[in-house]
Protein backbone atom coordinates (compact mmCIF):
# COMPACT_ATOMS: atom_id res chain seq x y z
CA UNK A 1 0.00 0.00 0.00
CA UNK A 2 1.47 3.62 -0.55
CA UNK A 3 1.17 5.95 2.19
CA UNK A 4 -1.09 8.47 2.63
CA UNK A 5 0.66 12.02 1.20
CA UNK A 6 0.73 14.30 3.93
CA UNK A 7 -2.07 16.62 3.61
CA UNK A 8 0.36 19.70 3.41
CA UNK A 9 1.81 18.44 -0.05
CA UNK A 10 -1.43 17.24 -0.91
CA UNK A 11 -3.03 20.92 -0.57
CA UNK A 12 0.01 22.78 -1.95
CA UNK A 13 -0.08 19.69 -5.32
CA UNK A 14 -3.94 21.01 -5.60
CA UNK A 15 -3.35 24.60 -5.87
CA UNK A 16 -0.14 24.37 -8.46
CA UNK A 17 -2.79 21.72 -10.44
CA UNK A 18 -5.27 24.55 -9.97
CA UNK A 19 -2.91 27.10 -10.81
CA UNK A 20 -1.88 25.37 -14.03
CA UNK A 21 -5.54 25.02 -14.81
CA UNK A 22 -6.75 28.52 -14.78
CA UNK A 23 -2.72 30.06 -16.26
CA UNK A 24 -4.29 29.71 -20.01
CA UNK A 25 -7.14 29.52 -22.05
CA UNK A 26 -4.83 27.14 -24.38
CA UNK A 27 -7.06 24.00 -23.81
CA UNK A 28 -4.42 22.18 -24.85
CA UNK A 29 -1.58 23.38 -22.63
CA UNK A 30 -3.87 23.02 -19.41
CA UNK A 31 -4.11 19.29 -20.04
CA UNK A 32 -0.70 18.23 -20.96
CA UNK A 33 0.55 20.42 -17.98
CA UNK A 34 -1.81 18.79 -15.45
CA UNK A 35 -1.23 15.03 -16.78
CA UNK A 36 2.13 15.36 -16.05
CA UNK A 37 1.79 16.83 -12.14
CA UNK A 38 -1.06 14.63 -11.56
CA UNK A 39 1.36 11.28 -12.68
CA UNK A 40 3.85 12.75 -11.17
CA UNK A 41 1.71 13.26 -7.85
CA UNK A 42 0.32 9.97 -7.23
CA UNK A 43 3.79 8.31 -8.56
CA UNK A 44 2.18 6.62 -11.71
CA UNK A 45 3.35 4.78 -14.75
CA UNK A 46 1.15 6.15 -17.46
CA UNK A 47 -2.08 8.42 -17.40
CA UNK A 48 -4.44 10.13 -19.88
CA UNK A 49 -7.15 12.85 -19.35
CA UNK A 50 -9.64 12.30 -22.06
CA UNK A 51 -12.46 14.80 -23.22
CA UNK A 52 -15.56 12.99 -24.63
CA UNK A 53 -18.73 14.63 -26.46
CA UNK A 54 -21.30 13.24 -24.19
CA UNK A 55 -24.08 12.97 -26.94
CA UNK A 56 -22.06 11.57 -29.85
CA UNK A 57 -19.32 9.64 -27.52
CA UNK A 58 -16.37 11.15 -30.18
CA UNK A 59 -13.64 11.95 -28.55
CA UNK A 60 -12.27 15.44 -29.14
CA UNK A 61 -9.39 16.19 -26.67
CA UNK A 62 -6.37 14.46 -24.76
CA UNK A 63 -3.34 14.19 -23.18
CA UNK A 64 -1.34 11.54 -22.63
CA UNK A 65 1.71 10.94 -20.29
CA UNK A 66 3.59 7.57 -21.18
CA UNK A 67 0.95 6.30 -23.62
CA UNK A 68 1.06 7.02 -27.67
CA UNK A 69 -1.70 8.83 -28.17
CA UNK A 70 -2.57 7.05 -31.37
CA UNK A 71 -2.15 3.63 -29.37
CA UNK A 72 -5.08 5.61 -27.07
CA UNK A 73 -7.17 6.49 -29.77
CA UNK A 74 -6.78 2.78 -31.27
CA UNK A 75 -7.10 1.08 -28.24
CA UNK A 76 -10.64 2.36 -27.26
CA UNK A 77 -11.95 2.58 -30.86
CA UNK A 78 -11.68 -1.18 -30.26
CA UNK A 79 -9.86 -1.84 -33.57
CA UNK A 80 -6.98 -3.15 -31.60
CA UNK A 81 -5.98 -6.74 -32.43
CA UNK A 82 -2.72 -6.71 -30.96
CA UNK A 83 -2.47 -8.96 -28.27
CA UNK A 84 -1.60 -6.35 -25.97
CA UNK A 85 -3.50 -3.33 -26.00
CA UNK A 86 -2.04 0.04 -24.59
CA UNK A 87 -5.64 0.42 -22.44
CA UNK A 88 -8.53 -1.32 -21.23
CA UNK A 89 -11.50 0.13 -22.68
CA UNK A 90 -13.77 -1.56 -19.96
CA UNK A 91 -12.74 0.66 -17.13
CA UNK A 92 -12.94 3.67 -19.23
CA UNK A 93 -16.85 2.56 -20.23
CA UNK A 94 -17.38 1.96 -17.21
CA UNK A 95 -16.43 5.52 -15.80
CA UNK A 96 -17.67 7.56 -18.59
CA UNK A 97 -20.95 5.24 -18.66
CA UNK A 98 -22.06 5.43 -14.59
CA UNK A 99 -19.60 8.75 -13.70
CA UNK A 100 -18.47 7.01 -10.35
CA UNK A 101 -14.36 7.00 -9.90
CA UNK A 102 -12.83 3.81 -10.08
CA UNK A 103 -9.93 2.80 -8.26
CA UNK A 104 -8.46 -0.72 -7.38
CA UNK A 105 -5.46 -1.76 -6.16
CA UNK A 106 -4.91 -4.89 -9.05
CA UNK A 107 -7.38 -5.18 -11.67
CA UNK A 108 -5.90 -7.85 -12.83
CA UNK A 109 -7.29 -9.48 -9.37
CA UNK A 110 -10.08 -7.36 -8.97
CA UNK A 111 -13.39 -9.56 -9.20
CA UNK A 112 -15.20 -6.03 -10.77
CA UNK A 113 -12.68 -6.09 -13.24
CA UNK A 114 -10.37 -9.10 -13.81
CA UNK A 115 -12.83 -11.48 -16.14
CA UNK A 116 -12.72 -8.39 -18.74
CA UNK A 117 -10.36 -9.63 -21.81
CA UNK A 118 -9.34 -5.89 -22.20
CA UNK A 119 -8.02 -6.01 -18.55
CA UNK A 120 -6.23 -9.33 -18.82
CA UNK A 121 -4.85 -8.05 -22.17
CA UNK A 122 -3.74 -4.46 -21.31
CA UNK A 123 -2.11 -5.72 -18.24
CA UNK A 124 -3.65 -3.33 -16.23
CA UNK A 125 -2.59 -3.48 -12.36
CA UNK A 126 -3.04 -0.44 -10.25
CA UNK A 127 -5.55 2.10 -11.60
CA UNK A 128 -7.73 5.23 -10.66
CA UNK A 129 -9.68 6.57 -12.99
CA UNK A 130 -12.25 9.30 -12.19
CA UNK A 131 -14.87 11.16 -14.42
CA UNK A 132 -14.73 15.10 -15.22
CA UNK A 133 -17.90 16.13 -14.69
CA UNK A 134 -19.11 19.99 -14.22
CA UNK A 135 -22.77 19.98 -12.67
CA UNK A 136 -24.53 17.48 -14.78
CA UNK A 137 -22.66 16.96 -17.51
CA UNK A 138 -19.24 14.60 -18.26
CA UNK A 139 -16.58 16.08 -20.09
CA UNK A 140 -14.83 12.86 -20.20
CA UNK A 141 -12.31 11.55 -17.62
CA UNK A 142 -8.85 11.46 -15.57
CA UNK A 143 -7.08 8.13 -15.65
CA UNK A 144 -3.90 7.12 -14.05
CA UNK A 145 -2.41 3.73 -13.86
CA UNK A 146 0.36 1.19 -13.53
CA UNK A 147 1.16 -2.35 -15.34
CA UNK A 148 4.23 -3.15 -13.44
CA UNK A 149 3.28 -2.28 -9.37
CA UNK A 150 0.19 -2.91 -7.61
CA UNK A 151 -1.37 -0.85 -4.38
CA UNK A 152 0.06 2.52 -6.34
CA UNK A 153 -3.17 4.11 -5.54
CA UNK A 154 -5.04 4.82 -2.47
CA UNK A 155 -8.33 6.65 -1.24
CA UNK A 156 -6.16 9.76 -0.73
CA UNK A 157 -5.26 9.61 -4.28
CA UNK A 158 -8.41 9.16 -5.59
CA UNK A 159 -9.84 12.50 -3.38
CA UNK A 160 -7.17 13.89 -4.73
CA UNK A 161 -7.90 12.87 -8.50
CA UNK A 162 -12.03 13.62 -7.62
CA UNK A 163 -10.90 17.34 -6.02
CA UNK A 164 -8.69 17.48 -9.70
CA UNK A 165 -11.14 16.58 -11.78
CA UNK A 166 -13.60 18.79 -10.12
CA UNK A 167 -11.46 21.72 -10.98
CA UNK A 168 -10.27 20.60 -14.44
CA UNK A 169 -13.39 20.33 -15.41
CA UNK A 170 -14.42 23.63 -14.78
CA UNK A 171 -11.02 25.03 -16.37
CA UNK A 172 -11.99 23.08 -19.60
CA UNK A 173 -15.60 24.08 -19.78
CA UNK A 174 -14.20 27.58 -19.67
CA UNK A 175 -11.21 26.85 -22.13
CA UNK A 176 -14.15 25.02 -24.32
CA UNK A 177 -16.44 28.07 -24.12
CA UNK A 178 -13.38 30.86 -25.22
CA UNK A 179 -12.67 28.78 -28.21
CA UNK A 180 -16.16 28.65 -29.11
CA UNK A 181 -16.29 32.22 -28.71
CA UNK A 182 -12.93 32.90 -30.41
CA UNK A 183 -14.77 30.51 -33.61
CA UNK A 184 -17.59 32.66 -33.71
CA UNK A 185 -15.46 35.91 -33.44
CA UNK A 186 -12.95 34.71 -35.77
CA UNK A 187 -16.59 33.35 -38.34
CA UNK A 188 -17.97 36.89 -37.48
CA UNK A 189 -14.74 38.91 -38.41
CA UNK A 190 -13.86 36.93 -42.16
CA UNK A 191 -17.60 37.47 -42.85
CA UNK A 192 -17.16 41.29 -41.83
CA UNK A 193 -13.92 40.79 -44.24
CA UNK A 194 -15.75 39.67 -47.00
CA UNK A 195 -18.71 42.42 -47.07
CA UNK A 196 -16.11 44.53 -46.78
CA UNK A 197 -14.19 43.12 -50.11
CA UNK A 198 -17.41 43.00 -51.84
CA UNK A 199 -18.21 46.69 -50.98
CA UNK A 200 -14.09 47.62 -52.30
CA UNK A 201 -14.72 45.76 -55.04
CA UNK A 202 -18.56 47.05 -56.12
CA UNK A 203 -16.61 50.93 -55.49
CA UNK A 204 -13.95 50.06 -57.39
CA UNK A 205 -15.92 48.68 -60.43
CA UNK A 206 -18.07 52.18 -59.76
CA UNK A 207 -15.15 53.66 -60.15
CA UNK A 208 -13.63 52.12 -62.73
CA UNK A 209 -17.20 52.82 -65.02
CA UNK A 210 -17.04 56.71 -63.51
CA UNK A 211 -13.09 56.68 -65.23
CA UNK A 212 -14.37 54.65 -68.18
CA UNK A 213 -17.11 57.47 -68.75
CA UNK A 214 -14.94 60.19 -68.29
CA UNK A 215 -11.98 58.57 -70.69
CA UNK A 216 -14.72 58.42 -73.22
CA UNK A 217 -15.65 61.74 -72.98
CA UNK A 218 -12.05 63.06 -73.20
CA UNK A 219 -11.57 60.61 -76.25
CA UNK A 220 -13.95 61.56 -77.80
CA UNK A 221 -13.26 65.38 -77.16
CA UNK A 222 -9.73 64.80 -78.12
CA UNK A 223 -11.33 63.59 -81.95
CA UNK A 224 -13.72 66.34 -82.51
CA UNK A 225 -11.19 69.00 -82.25
CA UNK A 226 -8.92 68.17 -85.12
CA UNK A 227 -12.12 66.89 -87.07
CA UNK A 228 -13.56 70.52 -86.47
CA UNK A 229 -10.63 71.86 -87.76
CA UNK A 230 -10.17 69.96 -90.85
CA UNK A 231 -13.77 70.35 -91.83
CA UNK A 232 -13.15 73.93 -91.59
CA UNK A 233 -9.73 74.24 -93.48
CA UNK A 234 -11.32 72.05 -96.10
CA UNK A 235 -14.22 74.06 -96.28
CA UNK A 236 -12.55 77.46 -96.73
CA UNK A 237 -10.23 75.66 -99.27
CA UNK A 238 -13.43 74.64 -101.45
CA UNK A 239 -15.08 78.08 -101.22
CA UNK A 240 -11.71 80.05 -101.91
CA UNK A 241 -10.37 78.33 -104.88
CA UNK A 242 -8.05 81.22 -105.59
CA UNK A 243 -6.70 81.47 -101.93
CA UNK A 244 -2.78 82.59 -102.32
CA UNK A 245 -0.42 79.89 -102.43
CA UNK A 246 1.36 80.43 -99.48
CA UNK A 247 -1.91 80.21 -97.36
CA UNK A 248 -3.17 77.19 -98.97
CA UNK A 249 -0.29 75.39 -98.72
CA UNK A 250 -0.48 76.36 -94.86
CA UNK A 251 -3.78 74.76 -95.07
CA UNK A 252 -3.35 71.94 -96.41
CA UNK A 253 -0.18 71.23 -94.08
CA UNK A 254 -2.79 72.03 -90.78
CA UNK A 255 -4.81 69.08 -92.05
CA UNK A 256 -2.48 66.75 -92.58
CA UNK A 257 -1.01 67.56 -88.87
CA UNK A 258 -4.62 67.56 -87.22
CA UNK A 259 -5.10 63.83 -89.66
CA UNK A 260 -2.02 63.14 -88.23
CA UNK A 261 -3.23 63.94 -84.43
CA UNK A 262 -6.68 61.97 -85.10
CA UNK A 263 -4.51 58.85 -86.29
CA UNK A 264 -2.28 59.25 -83.54
CA UNK A 265 -5.10 58.87 -80.72
CA UNK A 266 -6.96 56.40 -82.94
CA UNK A 267 -3.82 54.25 -82.74
CA UNK A 268 -3.08 54.47 -79.26
CA UNK A 269 -6.56 53.70 -78.62
CA UNK A 270 -6.05 50.74 -81.25
CA UNK A 271 -2.88 49.44 -79.37
CA UNK A 272 -3.86 49.43 -75.55
CA UNK A 273 -6.88 47.66 -76.65
CA UNK A 274 -5.10 44.79 -78.75
CA UNK A 275 -2.28 45.15 -75.69
CA UNK A 276 -4.94 44.22 -73.02
CA UNK A 277 -6.56 41.48 -75.12
CA UNK A 278 -3.55 39.67 -76.74
CA UNK A 279 -0.69 40.98 -74.20
CA UNK A 280 1.11 41.70 -77.46
CA UNK A 281 1.27 43.88 -80.52
CA UNK A 282 2.60 43.26 -84.20
CA UNK A 283 5.10 44.59 -86.38
CA UNK A 284 4.79 45.76 -90.02
CA UNK A 285 8.44 46.35 -90.57
CA UNK A 286 10.54 47.21 -93.87
CA UNK A 287 13.08 49.97 -94.37
CA UNK A 288 12.76 53.26 -93.42
CA UNK A 289 14.60 56.32 -94.04
CA UNK A 290 13.33 58.50 -90.69
CA UNK A 291 14.68 62.14 -91.99
CA UNK A 292 11.12 63.29 -93.65
CA UNK A 293 9.27 61.03 -91.01
CA UNK A 294 10.84 63.07 -87.78
CA UNK A 295 10.44 66.22 -89.95
CA UNK A 296 6.53 65.69 -90.94
CA UNK A 297 5.90 65.22 -87.14
CA UNK A 298 8.12 67.76 -85.44
CA UNK A 299 6.04 70.23 -88.27
CA UNK A 300 3.02 68.99 -86.96
CA UNK A 301 3.43 70.20 -83.38
CA UNK A 302 3.14 73.65 -84.66
CA UNK A 303 -0.73 72.98 -85.03
CA UNK A 304 -1.33 71.61 -81.63
CA UNK A 305 -3.67 73.35 -79.44
CA UNK A 306 -1.16 73.58 -77.06
CA UNK A 307 1.55 75.40 -78.86
CA UNK A 308 2.09 78.87 -77.87
CA UNK A 309 4.18 81.89 -79.63
CA UNK A 310 6.92 81.41 -77.03
CA UNK A 311 7.37 77.66 -78.32
CA UNK A 312 10.33 76.93 -80.85
CA UNK A 313 11.34 73.79 -82.77
CA UNK A 314 14.44 72.64 -83.16
CA UNK A 315 15.05 69.40 -85.59
CA UNK A 316 18.59 68.36 -85.50
CA UNK A 317 18.61 65.39 -87.96
CA UNK A 318 21.65 63.91 -90.41
CA UNK A 319 20.80 63.92 -94.47
CA UNK A 320 22.60 61.32 -94.50
CA UNK A 321 20.65 59.32 -91.37
CA UNK A 322 20.65 55.46 -92.61
CA UNK A 323 17.54 53.54 -93.75
CA UNK A 324 16.28 51.17 -90.81
CA UNK A 325 13.97 48.61 -91.05
CA UNK A 326 10.65 49.12 -88.78
CA UNK A 327 7.09 49.56 -88.33
CA UNK A 328 6.89 53.40 -89.79
CA UNK A 329 3.19 54.04 -88.41
CA UNK A 330 4.48 52.77 -85.28
CA UNK A 331 8.08 54.59 -85.01
CA UNK A 332 6.12 57.78 -86.35
CA UNK A 333 4.01 57.39 -83.53
CA UNK A 334 6.37 56.82 -80.79
CA UNK A 335 8.08 60.10 -81.85
CA UNK A 336 4.26 62.18 -81.77
CA UNK A 337 4.16 61.07 -78.70
CA UNK A 338 7.08 62.09 -77.62
CA UNK A 339 7.16 65.31 -79.45
CA UNK A 340 3.36 66.49 -77.93
CA UNK A 341 4.31 65.86 -74.58
CA UNK A 342 7.37 68.51 -74.93
CA UNK A 343 4.89 70.83 -76.35
CA UNK A 344 2.39 70.06 -73.73
CA UNK A 345 4.17 69.60 -70.41
CA UNK A 346 6.00 72.91 -71.80
CA UNK A 347 2.95 75.69 -71.00
CA UNK A 348 5.46 78.13 -70.67
CA UNK A 349 6.85 77.47 -74.01
CA UNK A 350 10.73 77.27 -74.26
CA UNK A 351 12.73 75.25 -77.07
CA UNK A 352 11.78 71.51 -78.12
CA UNK A 353 14.65 69.64 -79.80
CA UNK A 354 14.36 66.51 -81.77
CA UNK A 355 17.27 64.82 -82.56
CA UNK A 356 18.79 61.62 -84.60
CA UNK A 357 22.10 60.16 -84.49
CA UNK A 358 23.35 56.86 -85.96
CA UNK A 359 25.75 54.31 -83.48
CA UNK A 360 27.38 51.45 -85.32
CA UNK A 361 24.23 49.06 -84.09
CA UNK A 362 21.19 51.75 -83.48
CA UNK A 363 19.54 55.32 -84.28
CA UNK A 364 19.08 57.14 -81.33
CA UNK A 365 16.38 59.75 -81.38
CA UNK A 366 16.18 61.95 -78.70
CA UNK A 367 13.23 64.75 -77.46
CA UNK A 368 13.83 67.54 -75.25
CA UNK A 369 12.25 70.32 -73.82
CA UNK A 370 12.23 72.99 -70.91
CA UNK A 371 9.28 72.91 -69.58
CA UNK A 372 8.12 71.38 -66.04
CA UNK A 373 10.34 68.48 -65.75
CA UNK A 374 9.57 65.32 -64.07
CA UNK A 375 10.50 64.17 -60.03
CA UNK A 376 13.08 61.61 -60.36
CA UNK A 377 10.76 59.26 -58.36
CA UNK A 378 8.42 59.19 -61.32
CA UNK A 379 10.63 58.06 -64.00
CA UNK A 380 9.60 54.48 -63.74
CA UNK A 381 6.13 55.09 -63.02
CA UNK A 382 5.08 57.48 -66.15
CA UNK A 383 6.02 54.52 -68.70
CA UNK A 384 3.07 52.08 -66.27
CA UNK A 385 -0.32 52.38 -68.12
CA UNK A 386 -2.56 55.21 -66.69
CA UNK A 387 0.36 56.71 -64.80
CA UNK A 388 0.78 60.58 -64.63
CA UNK A 389 2.76 63.12 -62.45
CA UNK A 390 0.50 63.62 -59.56
CA UNK A 391 1.00 67.23 -58.99
CA UNK A 392 -0.72 70.70 -59.53
CA UNK A 393 0.61 71.45 -63.17
CA UNK A 394 0.41 68.14 -64.63
CA UNK A 395 -3.04 67.95 -63.50
CA UNK A 396 -3.83 71.10 -65.37
CA UNK A 397 -2.97 69.30 -68.37
CA UNK A 398 -5.11 67.26 -70.31
CA UNK A 399 -3.64 63.39 -71.07
CA UNK A 400 -4.70 60.05 -70.44
CA UNK A 401 -1.77 58.17 -68.85
CA UNK A 402 -1.64 55.99 -72.01
CA UNK A 403 1.15 57.56 -74.37
CA UNK A 404 4.42 56.83 -72.82
CA UNK A 405 3.29 53.46 -71.45
CA UNK A 406 2.43 52.89 -75.38
CA UNK A 407 5.45 54.39 -76.54
CA UNK A 408 7.79 52.30 -74.32
CA UNK A 409 5.82 49.40 -76.09
CA UNK A 410 6.39 49.71 -79.10
CA UNK A 411 9.95 50.91 -78.81
CA UNK A 412 10.65 47.77 -77.29
CA UNK A 413 8.70 45.61 -79.52
CA UNK A 414 11.25 47.00 -81.74
CA UNK A 415 14.16 45.87 -79.75
CA UNK A 416 15.43 48.92 -78.88
CA UNK A 417 14.81 50.97 -75.55
CA UNK A 418 13.59 54.45 -74.07
CA UNK A 419 15.11 56.23 -70.81
CA UNK A 420 14.31 59.68 -69.35
CA UNK A 421 16.47 62.58 -67.64
CA UNK A 422 14.24 64.91 -65.93
CA UNK A 423 14.00 66.98 -63.10
CA UNK A 424 11.47 69.01 -62.04
CA UNK A 425 11.73 72.47 -63.66
CA UNK A 426 14.36 71.28 -65.70
CA UNK A 427 14.67 70.10 -68.57
CA UNK A 428 13.30 66.83 -69.77
CA UNK A 429 15.06 64.36 -72.26
CA UNK A 430 13.58 61.30 -73.37
CA UNK A 431 15.84 58.76 -76.00
CA UNK A 432 14.95 56.23 -77.96
CA UNK A 433 17.43 53.77 -79.81
CA UNK A 434 16.13 51.60 -82.43
CA UNK A 435 18.07 48.63 -83.73
CA UNK A 436 18.72 48.91 -87.51
CA UNK A 437 16.72 45.77 -87.70
CA UNK A 438 13.89 45.39 -85.56
CA UNK A 439 14.78 42.56 -83.51
CA UNK A 440 11.73 41.50 -81.23
CA UNK A 441 11.45 42.73 -77.56
CA UNK A 442 14.88 42.36 -75.76
P1 LIG B 1 -0.39 61.76 -70.70
O1 LIG B 1 -1.52 61.43 -71.61
O2 LIG B 1 -0.80 62.01 -69.30
O3 LIG B 1 0.49 62.83 -71.25
P2 LIG B 1 1.87 59.94 -70.99
O4 LIG B 1 1.88 58.47 -70.77
O5 LIG B 1 2.28 60.45 -72.32
O6 LIG B 1 0.42 60.41 -70.61
O7 LIG B 1 2.80 60.58 -69.91
C1 LIG B 1 2.73 60.13 -68.58
C2 LIG B 1 3.07 61.23 -67.63
O8 LIG B 1 4.46 61.54 -67.72
C3 LIG B 1 2.36 62.54 -67.91
O9 LIG B 1 1.07 62.56 -67.33
C4 LIG B 1 3.31 63.54 -67.26
O10 LIG B 1 3.08 63.58 -65.88
C5 LIG B 1 4.69 62.92 -67.51
N1 LIG B 1 5.37 63.45 -68.68
C6 LIG B 1 5.50 62.88 -69.90
N2 LIG B 1 6.27 63.62 -70.71
C7 LIG B 1 6.64 64.70 -70.00
C8 LIG B 1 7.47 65.85 -70.29
N3 LIG B 1 8.07 66.02 -71.48
N4 LIG B 1 7.66 66.73 -69.30
C9 LIG B 1 7.07 66.57 -68.09
N5 LIG B 1 6.29 65.52 -67.76
C10 LIG B 1 6.08 64.59 -68.70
Amino acid sequence: MSTAPDSVSYVSTLLRLSRTLNSSLDLNRVLHTAIEQVVEFVKAERGFILLVDQGTNRVWGRATHGIEPQALETALSGADRSPRPEVSRTIVEQVLRTREPVVSTDALEDPRFAEHASVQLANVRSVACVPLLVQETSLGLVYVDSRVRTSVFNQHDLEMLSAFANQAAVAIQNARLYENLRASLEEKLKLQDQLHRKETERLALEEANRLKTEYIGFVSHELKNPLTSIRGFVQTLLANPDLPRDTAEEFYETIEAEADRMLALINELLDSATLSAKGSLTLNARPVSLGPLLHRAARSQRYSSHWTANHSMVVDVPEDLPQIVCDEDKVHQIVLNLLSNAVKYSPQGGEVRLTARASSESIEIAVSDQGIGIPADQHDRIFECYERVQDDDTRSISGTGLGLYLTRQLVELHGGGITVESDPGGPTVFRVSLPFQASGPA
